[in-house]
This record gives C-alpha cells, sequence and structure tokens, in this order.
C-alpha cells in the first residue's frame, strides 16, 4: 500500500521507552520494512545514546537518521557519524525546545524536524505555537542562504496541513491522518493535495 502511494518517504518512530514514555518497534522492524518499502526510510530515533545506533540502522537500511538535540550532548561529533554512514542527518527539536539552539549546526543538516505534539504516542493535538517556530526556522534558512527541509511530525491533519505548509515546511510526516480510518491511500491522496494546494497559493 505504501509503495503504490503518493508518499515519498516511509517515516519510522523508533520509542525507547526511556526517552520518550513508549516503546515502539526496533531494528529488525526498520529491516524488515527496508526489505519490502520501495520509499526511502526517514528513521526518527526516539531513543537516548542515539550515536550507539546509528551504525546499526544503517546497516538496518535507513537512508536518513533523525537525532533529538535533546538526547545529543555531543549532537556535532553524532551528525559526523550519520554522515560518515552515507546517511542523511536531522535534527528534532521537542516542542519546548528553541529553535536557536541549533543555529550553528544548521549548514550540516538535510532537514530540521519540528515536533509538534510531544514524542511518545500517535493521535495528538497539533500544539499551535509550533507554527511560529517553522516560521523561525524559515526565516533563519533564508537569512543564511542555507537549503535544508524543514520537516514537521505530529498532529498533521486536513485542518492543520495548509497553516503549516504556508509557513514554510516541506516534509510531512503523518499517522493518524492517513491510517486512523481505514482508507489510506484515500486519505494520503487528500491531505497532499491540501498541502499541494496551500504551496500553491503560499507562492503565488
Ligand atoms: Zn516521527
Amino acid at each position: 500500500m505504501i509503495n503504490t502511494s503518493q508518499a515519498d518517504w516511509v517515516h519510522v518512530d523508533v520509542m525507547d521507552g526511556v526517552f520518550v514514555p513508549n516503546i515502539s518497534l526496533g531494528l529488525p522492524v526498520v529491516e524488515a520494512v527496508k526489505r519490502h518499502a520501495r520509499k526511502p526510510l526517514d528513521v526518527h530515533l526516539m531513543i537516548v545514546q542515539p550515536e550507539k545506533y546509528v551504525e546499526a540502522f544503517h546497516r538496518a537500511g535507513a537512508d536518513t537518521i533523525s537525532v533529538h538535540i535533546e538526547a545529543c550532548p555531543h549532537l556535532h561529533r553524532t551528525l559526523e557519524l550519520i554522515l560518515h554512514h552515507d546517511m542523511k542527518p536531522g535534527v528534532v527539536l521537542n516542542p519546548a525546545t528553541r529553535v536557536d539552539l541549533i543555529e550553528d549546526i544548521l549548514p550540516m543538516l538535510h532537514h530540521v524536524l519540528i515536533m509538534s505534539v510531544n514524542p511518545g504516542f500517535g493521535g495528538q493535538e497539533f500544539i499551535p505555537f509550533s507554527l511560529d517556530k517553522i516560521r523561525q526556522l524559515a526565516e533563519l534558512r533564508r537569512a543564511k542562504g542555507l537549503a535544508f527541509k524543514i520537516e514537521v511530525d505530529g498532529g498533521i491533519a486536513h485542518d492543520t496541513v495548509a497553516q503549516v505548509v504556508k509557513a514554510g515546511a516541506e516534509l510531512l510526516v503523518a499517522g493518524n491522518a492517513v491510517f486512523g480510518s481505514g482508507a489510506a491511500e484515500k486519505d494520503a491522496r487528500s491531505l497532499l493535495a491540501a498541502a499541494r494546494q496551500a504551496a500553491g497559493e503560499a507562492q503565488g
């Protein structure tokens, strides 16, 4: 279903029950997804000490790795490790983490992932001030002449997607809005259509 859908990537949420209160899935499931999915795997590590597992997720088939700044005291070293394994690095900010904390590291990044809910569970509501963070990041990108992508994860649905795109995000992670009603392909298509319409309005 994912292979025939319009989704560009498969986003995989790895939760360890320590960094976030929930446990989701680990390496064997990522390997299994990789065997079947003909789309790049975007692996979001919600785990403590993610640097210990960068190589293992590379072997499991990850194409991009996103690590939380809150879990990485040596963020620069962790990003270098991801780059060393030929994966695209991203940094994730929890809702309470300020955008300016990653300003110096932005040139290393393929993307910045803004959490628009507190990570750990699906089906939560979008936190409105996330929009200000997306705008702030888009402004930093413009001012510094950088090309990193802005990704948003949490509460992306038909009623929030237009605002998120207009604020400057271009990578949208959707769980419940796609898989919640049992009509994944149709819901993915209409969500993407709403995103594209908002992108067109933002440009024009
Ligand atoms: Zn995620």
